[in-house]
């Protein structure tokens, strides 16, 4: 098998290569060639969570494994809070064919499942960006974000407001204003994305406005939340998988709290494939709640797999 390790990544794998895998791999899904498995997501006290997402693609020949999580400690330690390790096998034999490292992978993959929800159903001249958080993953939002509207200016909110330079140092790179505001200020946003690892609301349905569109992408485990439940029953919501969205995406409180019919989340991938309309009106509040599949880690994991075997790099063992 080959080691394609972290330090390799930034020069295998593209954020429009990101956005094309997922794409295509939403829409498999969709059309029922691509399935995940149940996830394993376990806390591991103070914070720390741990757990498998695996999955199998057999259109594109893809079988695999995420191994990793979320470990709150780790700024302290000089190291981001997620770690991931993808590993790919040969669906045919089961014999392990890569293992590739998932931590830049993870926010690739992920900003780019959130500019998919706001490529198909923001309002096309949607331009205020809003952000709720600020932490590693942020700036990837951003980035992935703006490639897809045409932002005029972006204002952001986070608990620990020390966080939020940084990001105010992305979106000066993207030659935008950027502005810390108070929740409420998030009414001024035509996109919001949701980028934390609260354990309840922040983010209320008074603070948005209609028309918005949400991607809410820090909700991927039982417990956390980043938006009140109200909001959900206000919008039309879509998601990346039905199974994870009610059980540890951020649908869960809507649908345990009887604000949302489960039936009426609608998958992202059949906005792809054609099945189901997007956007319906420029009033209506859509939101797209990213719960985070092992298919997208699949699917960028091969890309840097073959690239890595195309340009001779990382390291081959046996296994
Ligand atoms: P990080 O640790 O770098 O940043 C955490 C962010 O959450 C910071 O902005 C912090 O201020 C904020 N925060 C912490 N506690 C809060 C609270 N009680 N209320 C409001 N905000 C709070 O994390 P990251 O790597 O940027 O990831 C952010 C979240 O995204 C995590 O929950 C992570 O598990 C999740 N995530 C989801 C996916 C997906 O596919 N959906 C993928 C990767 C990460």
């Amino acid at each position: 098998m080959l080691v394609v390790q972290e330090a390799l990544i930034p020069r295998l794998v593209t954020a429009d290569d990101a956005f094309e895998a997922v794409s295509n791999c939403l829409a498999a899904m969709a059309r029922g060639e691509a399935r995940n498995f149940p996830v394993v997501r376990e806390a591991l006290g103070e914070g720390r969570q741990y757990g498998f997402k695996s999955g199998i693609d057999l259109s594109a020949g893809m079988l695999g494994v995420k191994s990793g999580g979320y470990f709150p400690g780790n700024a302290a330690r000089g190291l981001i809070n997620h770690q991931s390790s993808i590993f790919l096998f040969d669906p045919e034999t089961g014999r392990p064919v890569a293992m590739v490292g998932g931590n830049l992978l993870t926010a690739l993959r992920t900003a780019a499942a959130s500019a998919i929800s706001i490529d198909r159903l923001a309002r096309p001249e949607a331009r205020v960006l809003g952000i709720v958080g600020a932490g590693h993953q942020s700036v990837f939002q951003l980035r992935a974000a703006a490639r897809v509207r045409q932002f005029e200016r972006v204002i952001a909110w986070n608990l620990h407001p020390e966080m939020l330079p940084r990001l105010g140092d992305a979106v000066a790179e993207l030659g935008l204003p950027f502005e810390s505001v108070p929740l409420d200020r998030m009414r001024e946003a035509d996109v919001i994305i949701t980028i934390t690892s609260a354990p309840e609301a922040s983010l209320m349905s008074a603070h948005v406005s209609d028309g918005t569109h949400l991607a809410c992408m820090g909700t991927d485990t039982r417990g956390k939340q980043e938006v009140e439940p109200a909001l959900l029953a206000r919008a039309r919501v879509f998601t990346d998988e039905m199974a994870q969205s009610v059980t540890i995406g951020e649908a869960q409180h809507a649908v345990s709290g009887g604000l949302l019919k489960a039936e009426d989340i609608v998958p992202l991938g059949a906005v792809l494939t054609g099945e189901s309309p997007g956007r319906q009106s420029a009033s209506e509040i859509t939101l797209f709640d990213g719960t985070g599949v092992a298919l997208q880690d699949l699917a960028v994991a091969a890309i840097a797999l073959a690239n890595a075997k195309r340009l001779g790099l990382g390291t081959e063992i046996d296994a």
